[in-house]
C-alpha cells in the first residue's frame, strides 16, 4: 500500500518533468520577506478594482536572479512568478520604491499591462522614482480598464 503510493507519486513527477510543466518548476507561494508587501498592493489594487481581480492560484512572488533587470514577471498557463533582485530590493528602494517596482511587476502579471514608452510612467521599462501620489493615479488609469480589474 504504501509501496504503491509512492511509485504513483514518482511516475507523477517523471510525467511532469517530462512535460516540463511550469506548475512544478517554480516555488509557489510568497517569500515571507515580501508577505506585506504583496498583500499591500492587493489591496491597493482592490481600492480600484473594486469587484475583485482576476487571480491565478499558481503565484510565486520571491528573490532571485534577474540578470540586468531589478524584477520581472514569468506568466505561465496556469499562474506566474514575480522574480526580484534582493540587493536592489534592500539598498536601493524605499518604501514607495518597493511599492512602484512590486506593482510595475503584478500589472505585468496580473493585468497582461506592457510597457509604457513614458519614462514618467510607472510601467516604463527602466525603474525611474515616481512620487506617491503619482503612482496610485497611474495605477488606476492603467489597470481599470483591464479584464482581470473588475468593477
Ligand atoms: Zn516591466
Amino acid at each position: 500500500m504504501g509501496n504503491n503510493r509512492l511509485l504513483i507519486l514518482s511516475v507523477f513527477l517523471a510525467v511532469a518533468t517530462y512535460f516540463s510543466n511550469p506548475f512544478f518548476t517554480f516555488e509557489n507561494g510568497i517569500n515571507k520577506d515580501l508577505v506585506s508587501y504583496w498583500d499591500r498592493e492587493i489591496s491597493t489594487i482592490k481600492n480600484t478594482c473594486k469587484a475583485g481581480i482576476s487571480m491565478p492560484t499558481n503565484v510565486s512572488v520571491n528573490f532571485g536572479e534577474t540578470d540586468d533587470a531589478i524584477g520581472y514577471c514569468q506568466k505561465y498557463s496556469n499562474g506566474f512568478k514575480i522574480v526580484l533582485n534582493e540587493q536592489y530590493w534592500y539598498h536601493n528602494l524605499d518604501g514607495s520604491g518597493k511599492r512602484q517596482l512590486l506593482l510595475h511587476e503584478m500589472c505585468h502579471c496580473i493585468f497582461n499591462i506592457k510597457h509604457n514608452s513614458d519614462e514618467k510612467h510607472f510601467m516604463y521599462p527602466e525603474f525611474t522614482k515616481i512620487d506617491e501620489n503619482t503612482l496610485l493615479n497611474q495605477l488606476e488609469g492603467t489597470i481599470k480598464s483591464s479584464s482581470n480589474c473588475l468593477r
